[in-house]
C-alpha cells in the first residue's frame, strides 16, 4: 500500500486519487490513514464503533466549531487510524457506514 503524507491517504495506485502527488512512499505503521469523512455525528458513531474494537483512532472536525455551536448538522469530521488497523477500519466503516 503507497501512502500519500500531503492527503495522509493510503492507496493501491501509484498516484493519490486525492491530490495526484506522484511521490508517494509505501505506508508504515503508525501512518494516520484517512478512512471517512463523515456528518460529525456518524463519525463520532464510528469512532465509537472504533473504540469498541480496540482500534485506536483521531477524529478530526472540520471548519468552523463556531458555527457547529449552532448548527451540529452542518459539520463534518475526519476520522483516522494508524495504518496497522486500517483494513480493520476501512471493513467496520463499509460494514456500519455504507453511506459514502
Ligand atoms: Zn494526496
Amino acid at each position: 500500500m503507497n501512502f500519500c503524507t500531503r492527503c495522509n491517504l493510503a492507496t493501491q495506485s501509484d498516484t493519490c486519487p486525492k491530490c495526484g502527488a506522484q511521490n508517494l512512499r509505501q505506508a508504515q505503521e503508525g501512518d494516520f490513514c484517512f478512512v471517512a469523512e463523515l456528518d460529525l455525528l456518524y463519525a463520532k458513531m464510528l469512532q465509537n464503533t472504533l473504540q469498541q474494537q480496540s482500534v485506536p483512532c483521531v477524529l478530526q472536525p472540520m471548519g468552523s466549531t463556531a458555527i457547529a455551536l449552532y448548527s451540529i448538522s452542518a459539520q463534518k469530521a475526519r476520522i483516522y487510524v494508524p495504518y496497522e488497523y486500517y483494513d480493520i477500519a476501512m471493513e467496520l466503516k463499509d460494514t456500519y457506514y455504507s453511506i459514502d
